[in-house]
């Protein structure tokens, strides 16, 4: 059974890149005879508004889009993320993390004044100032993080494969490419308790997600969700990343471009037919 999914997060409107990547996912589902399902990803509360939520069932049902409910919201799985974390932990794989990121940016400059920091899927790459820390009462609340070194020890010579359109195919997920790439991730942030990368791959698993498809900004995340998946014992879904649906000015599209958000589109009397137009999709 081939089953996708759509994992907005309700922090802005939706936008034409989003709306590609729906329609992509939905159309691979219906050809396939299989399952699409919608996923809220609010785990960052704060950042996340119900008008939001409601415009992406309105944008995307607007769209043709339909979806099993009830829908999952990360919101309501925290204790499913702590317990995942908790393997990680007890596998002695994590450690407590108080740095700032000020901190890691002296860390960062300090030794090599005016070298260009290493950037990972999220930023920086972390110079593993708590990497000798080990948790204690004193740490609850701190965030926490994945000691790759430890984790590619514990997966041993096993290499990881995964596959991209936009990529060249197979990659190796060697251990020299995941302490360079990525380092030692964030598994928990203080703020939240989780994270994008323990959450998603948790829940595609839970959903049962054997297809993912989202946009090629996503692609740098895949060999840490593979990477879990690999600790866990889960199994992995194919990646699809599309290419990006750019503004006029080559710019990736973020959720403030409001001038193109499905909504403006729709407004301004474009129809759902226009849109799969515009995206090539009809
Ligand atoms: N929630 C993420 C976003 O809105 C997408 C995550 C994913 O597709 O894996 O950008």
């Amino acid at each position: 059974m081939h089953i996708e999914r759509f994992a907005p997060s309700p922090t802005g409107l939706l936008h034409l890149g989003h709306g590609f990547s729906a329609l992509t996912a939905f159309d691979a589902a219906r050809q396939a005879g299989g399952r699409f399902l919608l996923r809220i990803e609010d785990i960052d509360q704060p950042r996340c508004k119900p008008e939001f939520e409601q415009a992406i069932y309105d944008d995307l049902h607007w769209l043709g889009i339909d979806w099993e409910t009830p829908v999952m919201r990360q919101s309501d799985r925290m204790p499913t993320y702590q317990a995942a974390l908790q393997r990680l932990t007890d596998m002695g794989l994590t450690y407590p993390c108080r740095c700032t990121r000020k901190d890691i940016k002296a860390a960062l400059s300090a030794p090599q004044e005016g070298a260009e920091p290493h950037l990972g899927p999220d930023g920086v790459i972390y110079p593993g100032t708590c990497r000798h820390r080990h948790h204690t009462p004193e740490t609850t609340g701190h965030a926490i993080r994945l000691h790759m070194k430890h984790a590619m020890d514990q997966i041993g010579d096993i290499s990881c494969l995964f596959y991209t359109e936009t990529g060249k195919g197979k990659v190796t997920l060697d251990p020299d490419f995941l302490l360079n790439a990525c380092g030692d991730i964030v598994l928990a942030r203080k703020d939240i308790g989780t994270s994008y990368h323990l959450a998603v791959v948790v829940d595609d698993a839970a959903q049962q997600i054997t297809h993912v498809t989202r946009g090629a900004d996503m692609a740098p995340a895949t060999p840490i969700h593979r990477l879990l998946q690999a600790l866990f014992g889960l199994p992995t879904p194919h990646y699809r990343h599309h290419r990006l649906i750019r503004d006029e000015n080559g710019r990736r599209l973020a959720k403030r471009h409001d001038s193109l958000a499905l909504r403006a589109y729709r407004a301004s009397g474009s129809t759902p037919h226009d849109i799969r137009q515009m995206l090539n999709l009809d």
